[in-house]
């Protein structure tokens, strides 16, 4: 069975996989109050969507 030659450093290790974590998606101002919101969803600080607001607050 192959087995691997050097030891993965811990550097190396800790470098796996910091593409998943690297950044909160889809994060976009609301174009109604301007706060940071997921874009495609209903902004949970005015509850604004597409410049209606949709849930009442
Ligand atoms: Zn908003």
């Amino acid at each position: 069975m192959a087995v691997p030659k050097r030891r993965t450093s811990k550097s190396r290790k800790n470098k796996r996989r910091t593409h998943i974590k690297l950044s909160v998606p889809g994060m976009v101002e609301c174009s109604n109050c301007g706060e940071m919101k997921l874009s495609h969803r209903v902004c949970k600080e005015c509850g604004s969507y597409k410049g209606e607001e949709v849930v009442s607050k």
